[in-house]
């Protein structure tokens, strides 16, 4: 089967997401055919989408300014996974308390950009993920925090006592970046279990 994945590439790191996911779906045996989103029309026929790190301010102007947030929205109502990282989790969010950034509302959370810290206090960390066996090495790069966590939203890792990766429905985001790695487990998390489902 080949799998039509969706890298939202207005800006950001995208062709780090397109390489993660062709590995990842090639360690399932499969094929992906990633399509780079930067006009409105093309996420109606993806199977899947990322949405990458970067600035979120600007992903969030292009995505409204290109007419892509509502098929990200409609994407999501249809149940169809997601996997938002960084950036992507700002934009995914139900408020990023940043006049700048309009978020999607695809997860109930609320975050604080670059509370982590600016690019100068990114690292690298072991990670306890639910559903994982083993920590996942998690690269945190002027990261976002989430705040705060609305019932239905399920907490699948937390560092310093803070959740930095959420489920909530057909939605996996992280305030980290498995797409920086060559640990496929959060893109199975995101996708493979529920494409298979
Ligand atoms: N803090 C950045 C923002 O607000 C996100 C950083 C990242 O995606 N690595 O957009």
């Amino acid at each position: 089967m080949t799998l039509r994945a969706g890298v939202i590439a207005v800006q950001g790191d995208v062709s780090e997401h397109a390489d993660a996911i062709r590995r990842a779906a090639a360690s399932h045996g499969e094929d992906a055919d990633v399509i780079e989103i930067r006009e409105s029309g093309l996420v109606p026929d993806c199977d899947v989408l990322l949405m990458p790190g970067g600035e979120s301010t600007t992903i969030s102007r292009l995505l409204e300014r290109e007419g892509i947030a509502p098929e990200i929205e409609a994407h999501v109502a249809a149940n169809k996974p997601v996997l938002a990282t960084c950036a992507g989790l700002i934009v995914a969010s139900t408020d990023a308390k940043d006049d700048r950034v309009s978020p999607l509302g695809l997860v109930d959370v609320t975050v604080d950009r670059n509370a982590f810290g600016r690019q100068v206090d990114s690292f690298e960390a072991p990670l306890e993920v639910t559903g994982l066996d083993d920590p996942f090495p998690a690269v945190f790069i002027r990261a976002p925090l989430i705040d705060s966590v609305g019932e239905g939203v399920e907490v699948l890792a937390e560092w310093d006592d803070r959740p930095v990766a959420v489920r909530d429905g057909p939605v996996v985001a992280t305030s980290f970046h498995p797409e920086l790695t060559d640990d496929y487990r959060i893109h199975d998390l995101a996708f493979f279990e529920q494409v298979h489902a």
